[in-house]
This record gives C-alpha cells, structure tokens and sequence, in this order.
C-alpha cells in the first residue's frame, strides 16, 4: 500500500489541468478592489462575490462547509472549513481574491487582462500571480486530500477574502477573524518568488505613509531677489515654500541613507528598509500659475521599516529627527511643517524556529524533494492582519511579486503545482492524519 503522502502527491500530478482550468476560470472573472484609489467603485463591484462563486464547486469537492458572507454588498468572502476528526491541529490557508486595476487593457497580451490562457508553461491574466494561483493551489490541495481519503484530525480552513489591495482588511481577513475563524497556525498563499523559486516568509517589512507640510510665505514672484540675497527683506516679504520643501527633502535623503547603512535584516536584501517620496506638489493660494510665490510644499513619503522594528518607536526617531532638521532654519524654526501619519500597514514577524515554519519547511522538503529557503516578504499582507488576531503566520504562495500588479502578469504553471504539493503535505503534518 503506498503512503497517503505519496498518493496525494501523485494525486495532485493527475488532478494538473483541472487545477489550471480552475485557475483559468478564476481568472477570467475581473475581481477588481472598488477601493481601490481613482476608480468608480460601482463599475467594479461585485466581481470579488463573482470570482469566490466561480471557487465554490471546488470548496465542495475538497468537502468544505460552506460559508460566504459580505461585510458590505457585493463583496462576499468564501470560508470553507474541513472538519477534523479531533485531536490535530487546525490551520487556516488564507488568499485575497481582489486585484488592482489593469490599466490599459489594450496594452496587455491578446488585448485581454483577463485572458486566462496559457503559453509557454505560464498563465496570463490579472490577479494570476497575486493571487488566484495561491487561491486554486490551497483548495486544490484540500480536494486532493479528499480524493485520496486521507482525513486530518486537525481543523482546515480555506479563506478567500476581499479588500486586501485596497488595504480594506476590516472587510476581508480581519472580517474572518471576528466571525469567529481561528487557527493555531496560518499560511497566507501570497506569491513568494522574489529572487528564485518561492520562499518560505516568516515576516514582511511595514509600512507607514508621512505627509509632511512645509509652510511659506506668498508674495509676488518679481521681489524672488530680496527673498534669497543678503541684504535683502527676507521672510519679512515672503518664504518659498518649494525652497524650504527641498531642504527638508535633503534632509530626508539624509536619514535614508543612514538607514541604508545601519538597518539591516538577515531575511531581506539591503538597501530595502529606506524612505522614499513618492508624491511631492507646491503651489501658491489660487489658481495654479507660476506668478505667486508658493505657500505650501507637500511631500508624501513611504516609509519602510523592518519586521523587529517597533513602529512607534519609528514615528518617535523620524518626529525627532525633523524637529532637529526644523532647529536649524530660521523659517522652519518658528513655522514648524506639520506631519501627518497617514496610514501604517504593520509588519508580521513569527519567528524561524515556530512550529508552522519548521513544519512548512518539512513539508516542502517532502513534497518537492528540495530545501526550502526563507526570506523576509518585501512588501505587506494580510499575515499581520492573522498576527494580531493570535494566529501565528507565514507566507508561502506560487508566482514572483514582480510579475504582479504589472501588464502581462502571468504565472509559472509549475509553481502552481508545486504549491499545491507543499500545502498538501503541510495540512498532513501540521493536522495530523487520522
Ligand atoms: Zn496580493
């Protein structure tokens, strides 16, 4: 009699076009965020709800009770709970269904964003990479446990849920958490491919967005000369506001580069915890024409801080650090720029040596024949919003963030599979079979 590994393992092999042809349909169904910033959320809503329904048979097969339920119209999440025999522990694999816009639709492969089709080994769509293929490998891998009739003792829950890349988490995973889905472990099958084959992600970087308000002082643009020569009148007649912006700009670039050097973390390359601008505007009172000297320089900033960083204690260093750079002019000194924290998207950080990373680990190493490697998981997800509701979680998800939210976003067929395997052997050891 072969092992229930191997017959799962062989069972997934089998199972390979009907697993593609899921992920097909899934992506044929535009699942756009309606937050998402700049668009018209009528034209997109509802595609979440529709895409979860496409994954519906396959939750069935995979023998799921069935649960699906909207925090706001339109927007239903799809939870599926394989019941256990008792005494196992249970786990959650958790994916978000939404995607980003495409952008022009025109400019993508056959004309079509949502094309599903595959070539060359890869399938192409938007929402493939991020990330309907960890989708379709997670309840893909329920279904071949039950095809095989291998039954866990410890609960197995399959989420797909909405909002995450319009950072809406309150509808989505955090909705999960609140109408009573826990785990002792999660799996969030986010795309892991960031230099090679996918990794194991035990933690991410956080996320906090700055805005920052530099004031001057309007006047007309002809008396520019007595604003910055010796000599001449000085803030008495006006301060440019784009002039004071770049000091503090430098400033900035200052502190980035420090962190550049000093901030380091074995699981991400360096250089990737920095501050970055990425929308700057000055302007003067009134229409936008260059013949007012400007009164207002707004930066928005990123800020991108390590896993083991405490977030306020990153707020305290940057507040400081400006109030410093503010000391040394004399405008800025008594017409302090306002700071304002926009958002934060806090990092995960489940240590190495935790039984779901062991475990994952293991189970890769079962299901591919090869060692699994760990890196950190540059940008955010939904792994801190699983964290702070008490469930220890790692990422491990087909597909390379660089291919998502780009035109022609595709995924490695292979990958698809691969995951599945690995999530199929994880279920197994962390659930226990019986
Ligand atoms: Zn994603």
């Amino acid at each position: 009699m072969t092992d229930p590994t191997t017959a799962v393992l062989a069972e997934i092999d089998a199972m390979r076009d009907d697993i593609l042809q899921t992920l097909s349909d899934v992506v044929r169904v535009p699942s756009i965020s309606p937050k998402y910033p700049g668009l018209d959320a009528d034209d997109v809503l509802g595609g979440e709800s529709r895409a979860n329904q496409v994954l519906v048979p396959s939750y069935k097969a995979a023998g799921c009770v069935v649960d699906m339920w909207a925090e706001e119209p339109g927007r239903d999440n799809l939870v599926g709970v394989v019941k256990g025999s008792g005494g196992g522990r249970s786990l959650i694999f958790n994916g978000h269904i939404d995607t980003v816009p495409p952008g022009d639709p025109a400019t993508w492969k056959w004309g079509d964003p949502w094309s599903g089709r595959i070539e060359n080994g890869k399938l192409y769509g938007l929402g493939s990479t991020d990330m309907k293929a960890g989708i379709v490998a997670m309840v893909k891998a329920a279904e071949a446990l039950r095809r095989t009739g291998v039954s866990l003792q410890g609960d197995f829950i399959l989420e797909s849920v909405v909002g995450e890349e319009s950072m809406d988490h309150e509808r989505g995973t955090t909705a999960t958490i609140r109408r009573g889905y826990t785990a002792d472990a999660a799996i969030v099958t986010e795309p892991t491919a960031f230099s090679g084959p996918p990794a194991l992600a035990p933690c991410s970087a956080g996320v906090f967005w700055l805005r920052i308000v530099v004031p001057g002082k309007a006047t007309h643009v002809m008396v520019r000369g007595n604003l910055i020569w010796p000599g001449g009148a000085g803030d008495r007649y006006g301060v440019n506001a784009i002039d004071k912006g770049f000091y503090v700009y430098e400033a900035m670039k200052k502190l980035e580069a420090d962190w550049g050097m000093s901030r380091n973390h074995p699981l991400f390359p360096a250089g990737h915890f920095n501050i970055g601008v990425n929308l700057l505007s000055g302007y003067p009172p009134g229409p936008p024409v260059p013949f007012i000297v400007p009164h207002e320089c707004v930066f928005d900033y990123v800020i991108i801080y390590r896993p083991n960083d405490d977030a306020d204690a990153i707020k305290a260093e940057i507040e400081e650090y400006l109030n410093r750079v503010y000391d040394l002019d004399p405008w800025l000194r008594e017409h302090r720029p306002a700071a304002t924290w926009m958002h934060q998207w806090p990092a995960y950080d489940t240590p190495v040596d935790h039984p779901v990373c062991s475990t994952l680990a293991a189970s890769h190493q079962t299901a591919l024949s090869r060692e699994a490697f760990w890196e950190g998981f540059p940008a955010v997800d939904d792994a801190t919003w699983l964290e702070r509701g008490g469930i220890p979680s790692i990422s491990y998800g087909p597909g390379n963030v660089m291919d998502a939210h780009t035109v022609d976003e595709s995924i490695d067929c292979q990958q698809v599979i691969d995951a599945c395997k690995v999530y199929a052997a994880m279920a197994m050891n962390w659930c226990g079979v019986g």
